[in-house]
C-alpha cells in the first residue's frame, strides 16, 4: 500500500514553494538544514511511531507501483519503510514527511479510516503548527 501526494490534473494547493530550492552544506548521507532555532538538523533516517520503528528512505525519482506516475512521498506499513523523493525541495520533502508519518499514524491507532483528503488537511495543520509552537512541542516531550 502507499500514498500518493500527486494527483493527475490536481496540483495540490497548499504548496505554494513548488519551483523553490533551498540550499543546505552536504554532508554524509544528505543535505543539512538549519531549524528554527538555529541548530543543525539532519534529514531523519528513521521514524518512531508507535512501537514500530520506519525507515525512512530519500529517492529520487520516487514513482508508483508500476512507476507511472511521480510521487512525493510513499507510506509502505507492511514494510515498515516511508519513502520521500529527494528532487524537491527541501520545504516540500518536510511536508511530505509529516504526512506519510500521518499515514502511519493513521495504520498503527486508527485502522486506515482517515480519507486522503483528511490526512493532507491534518498533516498541512500540523505541519505549520510544529514550525510555529518550538516550545509548546518541548514542553508536551516534557523536555
Ligand atoms: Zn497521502
Amino acid at each position: 500500500m502507499y500514498s500518493r501526494l500527486y494527483l493527475p490534473g490536481r496540483r495540490p494547493v497548499f504548496w505554494n514553494c513548488f519551483g523553490m530550492r533551498k540550499t543546505g552544506t552536504k554532508v554524509r548521507g544528505g543535505k543539512v538544514s538549519k531549524s528554527t532555532r538555529g541548530t543543525i538538523v539532519k534529514k531523519p533516517h528513521g521514524v518512531k511511531i508507535g512501537t514500530l520503528n520506519y525507515e525512512v528512505e530519500y529517492c529520487s525519482p520516487l514513482t508508483d507501483g508500476d512507476s507511472s506516475q511521480l510521487l512525493y512521498g510513499h507510506h509502505m506499513h507492511s514494510a515498515i519503510k516511508i519513502k520521500i523523493a529527494s528532487d524537491y525541495p527541501e520545504e516540500r520533502q518536510r511536508e511530505t514527511f509529516v504526512h506519510e508519518c500521518l499515514h502511519a499514524v493513521d495504520s498503527r491507532y486508527c485502522n486506515d479510516k482517515l480519507t486522503e483528503d483528511q490526512i493532507a488537511c491534518l498533516s498541512n495543520g500540523l505541519f505549520d503548527w510544529i514550525r510555529a509552537n518550538p516550545e509548546a512541542i518541548d514542553w508536551v516531550k516534557g523536555k
